[in-house]
């Protein structure tokens, strides 16, 4: 199998091999706000092949996100990657172990007892918290806190639509 972008191999368990993989999430990485002012849209964050696995519904979320950043309602932004991460996540669980789980809270508990990573679910849990605090709206976030958040978010997307499902 080659790489969805180039000619070289791709990575076990990815679409891409080792170097587009990176790229593509160096990008994500090193997203700015400068760029988001850019109008900076989906199709210029991810890689085309991850774009066309998204779907429409999730590159709509997506667009939503930025053009919340883009005019700095900071909360509505981390409202919306809450509303990605919560998605993605249920659909990834879905998707690779065949259940469904009504909370997020469940699911990052069932990858847990999977034997997930542990710094991935670290990063699931901080995500969670944050979630949890945009839709109680028990803090006021501010540029970082959501750029931060959205980052996470997207590198998540990035990750589970350039991987192959694998069933456990
Ligand atoms: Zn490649």
């Amino acid at each position: 199998m080659t790489c969805e972008s180039c000619e070289r191999d791709n990575l076990e368990k990815c679409y891409f091999c080792r170097e587009c993989y990176f790229q593509a999430l160096s990008r994500i990485q090193n997203l700015s706000i400068v760029q988001i002012r850019n109008n900076l849209t989906c199709d210029e964050l991810f890689p085309e092949t991850v774009q066309t696995r998204m779907g429409d519904y999730l590159i709509n979320e997506v667009n939503e996100c930025l053009r919340c950043l883009d005019n700095g309602l900071w909360t509505a932004a981390t409202c919306m990657s809450a509303r990605i991460f919560e998605n993605q996540l249920k659909y990834y669980v879905r998707r690779n172990y065949n259940r469904y789980f009504e909370s997020i809270f469940a699911c990052i508990d069932f990858l847990e007892r999977m034997g997930y990573p542990d710094y991935n679910i670290e990063k699931f849990d901080s995500l969670r918290r944050l979630r949890n605090d945009a839709m109680h709206a028990t803090y006021e976030f501010n540029q970082d806190d959501s750029i931060y958040t959205a980052k996470l978010v997207f590198q998540l997307t990035l990750t589970i639509f350039s991987s192959k499902p694998q069933l456990y």
